[in-house]
C-alpha cells in the first residue's frame, strides 16, 4: 500500500462509518471548516462589500476552475466554475446547438442522469423548433451516432450501473460526423483520470460536491475547448458573462474569454469550501487513484458474490468499462440498504432495485471493504432487513 492514495486523516469522517457514498455527497475534509469559517468571520462579518476586491471573491470562479481544470486535463482558462451541474448542462447544450445549425438531433442515452434528459428536453421546447432528443441504449451509443446528429449528450459514467463510456473512442466518432460533443463528468471528476484537451473534446460539465468534496449544494463546473470559446453565443446572458459587467452597458456583450459562460453572482461560501476542499488533490496521483479504485472495487465485488448470492452485480464486471461504484440488484434492495445505513455502512439506493457503492480510495480501504461486506452478508443471513422500520420510503434515497 506505499504508493496507495489513501489520505483518511484530512477527512472529518465520524469514527465507525463506512462511507461508500462519495460518489453522491463526499464527506468534509477538515481544511474547510477553517476556510469557511475565516470566510465568514474575517472577510464576510469584517470587510462586507470590501471583499468583493480585498478577497478576490469575484476571481473564485477562474481561479477555482483552474483547480478543477487539472483534475480533468483542461488547460488554464478553459473551465469556469458556477450555478449547479443541470444549469451547466443547459448551456452547454445550447452552446453546442448553435455551433452546429444545420442539424436538429440531440443522441444521448437511457443510462443518463434525468436531470440532463430533462434540461434537454425544456431547451427543445423554448427553442420552438423541430429539434428532437434521440434516446438509445447506451451500447447502442456509437451506431446511432450518425451525420443527422447535431449534439452527442452524454454522462461519461452511468449514476445506476458504474458504466464506463469510452470518452476518447466517441469523441472521435462524433467530430467524424461533423457532431459536436458534450460530456457530463458528474462521476468522472475526481473518480478517475480523464484528459479533456487530449480527447479533443467541445464540452464538458460536472458537479463538484460528489468525488471532489465541495460540500452540498457546491458549484458545478463547465469546461469549452479553447478555440470553441469565442464563438459561443451564451443562453443564459447574465451580467458576470458581460464583457464590462461594471459598465452597466444596456446591451449584451460576451466575454472574450470562458467567463462567457459566467452567469450571476457567484456562492463565496461554497466556492470557499470547494477551494479547501480541493488542497485535497495536490498531490494526488490520478493514475494510483484508479489502481486503487478498480482493486477496492473488485475486491468488493468478489466478496460479495461469494458471500452473498442473492444479490446480482448489475455494473460491467470488466474493471475497464467501469466507474468507481459498483452495484447491485436485489428486490428488497431498500430495506438492506436502510439496515446498513443503520450499522454505520453508507451507500445508497436507486429505484427500481439497485444498492449503489461508491469507493473513494482517499479514504475508504481493503479493511473497509471487508468489514462492509460482512455487515451485509449478516443482513442477508438473518434477514434482519424484513423488520418495518428499514421498509419506511425517505424523501432523499
Ligand atoms: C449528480 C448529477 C446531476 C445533478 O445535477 P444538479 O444540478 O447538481 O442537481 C446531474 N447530472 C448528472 C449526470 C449527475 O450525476
Amino acid at each position: 500500500m506505499a504508493d496507495s492514495v489513501y489520505r483518511k486523516h484530512l477527512f472529518d469522517i465520524p469514527d465507525n462509518l463506512i462511507y461508500l457514498d462519495g460518489n453522491s455527497l463526499g464527506p468534509l475534509p477538515t481544511a474547510v471548516t477553517a476556510r469557511v469559517d475565516n470566510v465568514m468571520s474575517e472577510q464576510w462579518g469584517k470587510k462586507l462589500i470590501k471583499g468583493w476586491n480585498e478577497c478576490q471573491w469575484m476571481q473564485q470562479p477562474s481561479h477555482v476552475g483552474d483547480r478543477v481544470a487539472k483534475l480533468i486535463g483542461a488547460t488554464p482558462s478553459s473551465v469556469i466554475m458556477g450555478d449547479t451541474l443541470s444549469i451547466k448542462v443547459f448551456q452547454a447544450l445550447s452552446a453546442a446547438l448553435q455551433l452546429n445549425p444545420d442539424r436538429r438531433v440531440i443522441l444521448s442515452d437511457s443510462g443518463n442522469f434525468p436531470s440532463d434528459l430533462y434540461m434537454a428536453q425544456g431547451l427543445i421546447d423554448t427553442l420552438n423548433s423541430d429539434y428532437s432528443l434521440k434516446v438509445v441504449a447506451p451500447e447502442d451509443v456509437v451506431d446511432a451516432i450518425d451525420d443527422t446528429v447535431a449534439v452527442v449528450m452524454l454522462t461519461q459514467v452511468d449514476y445506476r450501473t458504474g458504466r464506463l463510456h469510452d470518452l476518447n473512442t466517441i469523441t472521435q466518432k462524433t467530430h467524424q460526423v461533423g457532431a459536436i460533443s458534450v460530456w457530463d463528468l458528474a462521476h468522472s471528476a475526481g473518480a478517475l483520470p480523464v484528459n479533456l484537451t487530449q480527447s479533443q473534446c467541445d464540452f464538458a460539465v460536472g458537479c463538484t460536491y460528489k468525488y471532489l468534496n465541495g460540500g452540498p449544494g457546491a458549484p458545478a463546473f463547465i469546461y469549452t475547448r479553447p478555440d470553441l470559446i469565442s464563438l459561443i453565443a451564451p443562453a443564459l446572458a447574465g451580467w458576470l458573462g458581460h464583457d464590462a459587467p461594471f459598465a452597466f452597458e444596456p446591451n449584451y456583450r460576451p466575454a472574450a474569454s470562458i467567463d462567457r459562460l459566467r452567469v450571476g453572482t457567484p456562492p463565496v461560501l461554497q466556492m470557499s469550501a470547494l477551494d479547501a476542499a480541493l488542497d485535497v488533490w495536490d498531490t494526488v496521483d490520478m493514475q494510483q487513484l484508479r489502481m486503487d479504485s478498480i482493486n477496492l472495487c473488485e475486491l468488493f465485488i468478489e466478496q460479495v458474490e461469494h458471500r452473498c448470492p442473492e444479490l446480482t452485480l448489475v455494473s460491467p464486471r470488466n474493471a475497464a468499462q467501469r466507474g468507481s461504484q459498483v452495484s447491485f440488484a436485489f428486490e428488497q434492495g431498500y430495506a438492506v440498504m436502510q439496515a446498513l445505513i443503520a450499522r454505520g455502512v453508507i451507500g445508497d439506493f436507486r429505484a427500481p432495485n439497485i444498492m449503489r457503492f461508491g469507493f473513494t480510495p482517499l479514504y475508504i480501504n481493503k479493511v473497509d471493504v471487508v468489514a462492509a461486506v460482512n455487515i451485509l452478508e449478516e443482513i442477508m443471513l438473518t434477514q434482519v432487513w424484513k423488520e418495518p422500520q428499514y421498509q419506511v420510503v425517505s424523501a432523499v434515497t
